[in-house]
């Protein structure tokens, strides 16, 4: 290759002056700059001028380099040694590094002296892009590392290719094991069926498409969300999978939460009756007929004011878990609140199909609950409504269930009943009743009348209790047992009862005789609530200037169920006020004693379902007794009410009863009527 012509080297200088993407250079024995082509000026910045005369090692060889330079070359000048070509990292005109692929040539000249060119190919764009290739390598390496994804590369129709984990733990299984294989072999088939519809899909829509699975693994069950896009380029699919179980049982969790119940575990209220309209929208379709059970554990509340409410809470959870067992799969028990239960019954040929289920629900408790040790005798009073006889609607059957409760709470507990006519009526009155209470106040509907109550120690009358009276203009009179619920519920008893104090007072008012006749007004609950009754009270009192210790309020228990720190707030204004307490129906309740000690009365009424047997029946002698006594420990006066009978009156004389009302004396009457009021000298016992 020494030994070209001249002429030859002429045209490839000349071809060589052309190229700019190529370095060429020169140079003489000394190895100073002889040619120099365009594109060693782009590529060393040198021009043609400017290098020409130089030598090689003062332009473009860096420092460390040049004795090794002119070393080789002179091996080569003399021993005939090539210098290979190479990759090189030279120095620019700014002394920045270049680098280069170089190859080298030895020409001898037409003065037989030799030259040698390099040609230098730039790899400086090659070198980045590997470099970019590593640290994108790199890159993707830590990215796999440090997030928690599964990757995989499969082929189109689901071969795995390659796969990736940060933690290796965390594929589940050896890597060997699945690279190459099929999805197929080793997914489940529901699992592989889903992969492959969203491949199809990726395949023919593009984009990321993601979905869900679950896969029992040794370790339990483990939810994945897979993100999954085709590469067209190369025919593949890149499937990112990440493990959402956490995620997924938060969701359940919150799921749970809405829908069942915390304490029992079982369906809420809001499931409950989701599935009862699901079900009487499938007995539609089907022709069947289904049962609505409505379940109300009697006297719980006892439980937990006595017990506490943790045992009550225990007891709820081994009634949910009782009444469970007893009915099929596919059958819903649901807690709809408190103590009150349902169960739905699909699927009957006939409405006596469900009485089988309905006596094994009220059988689950028959055996004693044992809490903490404690052996607890419950009863559970159930309603049954039957769909479509009972009612065509979720509503209407729910409804119609807990009437049938009821009956059965009256019909003494621990019982079931069956929905019918008689209970229809009876809803359908309560509804008229609610219909016309309203603006039955503004109508002047309402009357006040009062019964006597007589001191039975001075024979003497000493007061009256104020009874409200309701003349329908279109249901005719209603006795308050019906209507005071109804006005509880609805509220309307707020301005009821503030009609009934004002009466009640004008009445003490003008009822003179010189004497200081106590009256007593009865409260519901609900008068409890009202922010303003405190001040209404001081205000009426105020106006009609009677003494406050002349009024009483009665209570009953209910009242006190309503929260303490509420009744606590409340009987302390009305003693802060003046005005006398009194524990109403005493007997009827079950903490009676605990309330009585608690709160400060200062009389009590012996309820009188308890006078009526008084001298019939011995237990409600002994109570009445024992009433009395335990009253007057606690320095509290006792007033028997229902008094019918001169015997019950000598009796509760010689117990040492105080105060006594009833027909015996007197109905209750008219507020004209009381003040014409006299007592029947023989009324009154012994003297
Ligand atoms: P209560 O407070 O226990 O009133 C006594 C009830 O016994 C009254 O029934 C009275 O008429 C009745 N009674 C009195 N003497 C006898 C008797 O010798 N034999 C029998 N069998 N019964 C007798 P009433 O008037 O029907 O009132 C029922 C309940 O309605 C009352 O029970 C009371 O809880 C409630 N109530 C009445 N008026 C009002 C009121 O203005 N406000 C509130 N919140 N409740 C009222
Ligand atoms: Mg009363
Ligand atoms: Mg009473």
């Amino acid at each position: 290759m020494e030994n070209h012509h001249a002429d030859t080297r002429d045209a490839v200088r000349q071809l060589f002056d052309t190229v700019d993407a190529i370095s060429v250079q020169g140079y003489d024995q000394e190895l100073k700059v002889v040619y120099w082509n365009i594109g060693s000026e782009k590529l060393y910045g040198y021009t043609a001028d400017e290098a020409v005369g130089r030598t090689l090692d003062e332009l473009i060889i860096p420092e460390h380099m040049r004795e090794d330079v002119v070393t080789a070359h002179r091996n080569w000048v003399i021993s005939g040694v090539e210098i290979p070509a190479s990759e090189l990292t030279l120095r620019n005109r700014n002394g920045e590094d270049v680098s280069v692929y170089s190859s080298h040539v030895m020409f001898r000249n037409a003065s037989d002296e030799y030259e040698m060119y390099c040609i230098d190919v730039y790899l400086g764009d090659v070198k980045k892009a590997q470099r970019q290739a590593v640290s994108k390598d790199e890159l993707l390496n830590s990215v796999f590392q440090s997030i928690p994804d599964l990757f995989f590369l499969l082929t189109e129709d689901g071969r795995i290719i390659d796969c990736h984990a940060g933690d290796s733990q965390k594929l589940y299984v050896q890597y060997e094991k699945i690279v190459g294989k099929h999805m197929v072999d080793f997914l489940p088939e529901e699992v592989s069926a889903k992969f492959k519809v969203s491949i199809a899909k990726a395949i023919a829509e593009g984009g990321v498409l993601s979905l869900e699975y679950y896969l029992d693994l040794p370790i339990g069950r483990i939810y994945f969300e897979a993100r999954l896009s085709h590469l067209s380029g190369q025919k593949q699919i890149v499937v990112i999978a990440r493990d959402i179980t956490e995620a997924h049982e938060a969701a359940e969790l919150i799921r749970k939460q809405a829908y069942f119940d915390s304490l029992t575990s079982i369906p809420n209220r809001l499931l409950s009756l989701d599935r009862l309209s699901q079900m009487v929208k499938e007995m539609d379709r089907s022709g069947e007929k289904a049962a609505v059970v409505f379940l109300d554990i009697d006297d719980f509340k006892k439980i937990n004011d006595s017990l506490g409410h943790e045992v009550g809470d225990k007891v709820l959870v081994e009634a949910a878990n009782r009444l469970s067992s007893v009915v099929r799969d596919s059958d819903t028990v649901g807690r709809l609140g408190g103590d009150e239960f349902i169960v739905l019954l699909g699927a009957l040929a006939e409405s006596f199909d469900a009485v089988g289920t309905v006596e094994k629900l009220l059988g689950a408790f028959r055996e004693p609950f044992t809490i903490d040790g404690r052996e607890l005798i419950l009863t559970t009073s159930i309603g049954v409504a039957v769909f479509p006889d009972n009612g065509e609607c979720a509503t209407d059957l729910l409804r119609n269930a807990d009437a049938a409760m009821y009956q059965s709470k009256e019909a003494g507990r621990n019982t079931y009943s069956f929905f019918t006519k008689q209970m229809n009526a009876m809803i359908l009155h309560r509804l008229e009743i609610e219909e016309q209470l309203y603006g039955a106040l503004e109508r002047g509907e309402f009357e006040v009348c009062f019964q006597p109550k007589i001191n039975l120690r001075s024979g003497q009358i000493m007061g009256a209790e104020a009874l409200l009276r309701w003349h329908s203009s279109v249901m005719g009179t209603i006795a308050p047992d019906e209507f005071i619920p109804i006005a509880e519920q609805t509220g309307l008893i707020v301005p009821i009862g503030k009609y009934v104090l004002a009466q009640s007072l004008a009445c003490l008012k003008s009822w003179g005789d010189g004497q200081d006749y106590t009256m007593a007004v009865n409260l519901s609950p609900r008068q409890f609530r009202d922010p303003d009754f405190i001040e209404f009270v001081k205000t009426s009192l105020n106006a009609s200037g009677v003494a406050p210790d002349r009024l009483e309020f009665e209570i009953t228990e209910g009242v006190l169920l309503i929260g303490q720190g509420c009744v606590d707030d409340i009987l302390k204004g009305l003693h802060g006020l003046g005005v006398k307490l009194s524990m109403d129906d005493f007997g009827t309740g079950y903490s009676s004693l605990s309330y009585l000690r608690q709160y400060d009365f200062d009389l009590l009424k012996i309820d009188r379902s308890f006078v009526a047997g008084i001298t019939t029946i011995k237990e409600d002698r002994d109570l009445v007794t024992a009433t009395i006594a335990m009253a007057h420990s606690l320095n509290l006066q006792v007033v028997a009410e229902g008094v019918e009978t001169g015997d019950q009156l000598d009796l509760l004389h010689k117990l040492g009863c105080d105060v006594a009302q009833g027909y015996h004396f007197s109905k209750p009457i008219p507020a004209n009527d009381l003040m014409d009021f006299r007592l029947v000298d023989t009324c009154i016992p012994g003297g």
